[in-house]
């Protein structure tokens, strides 16, 4: 009926502005606190899971959620969102299901490093991936207008997707590899944190968190809608300062030993 149409569209443009406005919110909190988990883990937030389950739970929504919602999009079959669906899923088939396999192999000998993840952390990122995969499936399968300016076929259109896909795959490929290489370390290192050496760790302490941001700013010049420029907007604003936090506990706990060149996330600037 058009009143349930219009009430799915109010529930959706107000989940829009929620990611928007939590941005600001998360910077300004995690300026003063750091979330609690790896490097950064100390008591006082609840009951631990291990980090291979906490992945695996957290991250599942953006699965099963957009196949429960994808049918009853008017673009469910359009070939345009199921392409963008899919990158979407390639990321999150690798998050939520290879990434936690990859954690749970690590073997974690007396004295290894082999730090919990505290279950309000995880039921937190659990609540904004649920939002989060509502929003961009109601984005890409029902709200975008692949009629519109942004999809007429042309150089321009063709242009955007090429240049926004590359940066895509640029960036998971550079998340992937980098998380891979922290993984190995940390399988190496029995008796605690070392310095990552090679490849982007050279220019940044955070080269997984500058392939997220570039994957979802990738996403974004592909999808070309508000609800991705804001899951970009708000993946920013999350692993930008967690990655300010990280620089300074590499440069506080290595001192001299840590290479003065790297910057936290951005090669040279920041
Ligand atoms: P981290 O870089 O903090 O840790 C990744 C893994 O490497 C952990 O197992 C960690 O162990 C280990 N590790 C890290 N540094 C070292 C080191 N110097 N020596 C040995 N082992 C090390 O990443 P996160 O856990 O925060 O994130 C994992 C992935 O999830 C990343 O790809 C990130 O981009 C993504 N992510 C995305 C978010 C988003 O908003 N889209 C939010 C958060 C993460 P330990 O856990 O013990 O520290």
């Amino acid at each position: 009926t058009p009143a349930a149409a219009s009430g799915d569209e109010g529930l959706f443009s107000g989940a829009v502005l929620f990611i928007y406005l939590l941005c600001p919110l998360n910077i300004l909190s995690l300026l003063f606190v750091t979330a609690p988990y790896g490097k950064h883990s100390r008591a006082g937030w609840g009951p631990i899971i291990s980090p291979a389950i906490a992945w695996f739970l957290m991250e599942s929504p953006t699965l099963w959620l957009p196949l429960l919602l994808l049918p009853a999009g008017r673009h469910s079959s359009n070939p345009i969102a199921l392409f963008i669906l899919c990158l979407f899923f390639v990321h999150y088939i690798h998050r939520t299901l290879i990434y936690p396999l990859r954690l749970r192999r690590l073997r974690r000998p007396a004295g290894s490093i082999a730090s919990g993840f505290p279950l309000s952390v995880a039921a937190i990122a659990f609540v904004f991936n649920f939002l989060n995969a509502y929003v961009q499936t109601r984005s890409v399968s029902h709200y975008s207008d692949y009629g519109g300016r942004q999809w007429r076929a042309g150089v321009s259109t063709a242009a955007r997707v090429a240049i926004g896909l590359s940066i895509f795959i640029w960036g998971m490929a550079v998340n992937i590899r980098s998380d891979l290489a922290l993984v190995k370390l940390k399988a190496e290192g029995g008796r605690g944190y070392k310095i990552p050496r090679g490849g982007w760790f050279e220019a940044v302490s955070c080269p997984n968190y500058m392939g997220e941001v570039a994957e979802w700013l990738g996403w974004a010049v592909v999808a070309w809608s508000p609800a991705a420029l804001g899951f970009f907007f708000f993946t920013a604003s999350n692993l930008v300062p967690r990655a300010r936090s990280h620089h300074k506990w590499y440069v506080d706990k290595f001192g001299e030993d840590y290479p003065t060149s790297r910057k936290a996330i951005l090669p040279f600037v920041f």
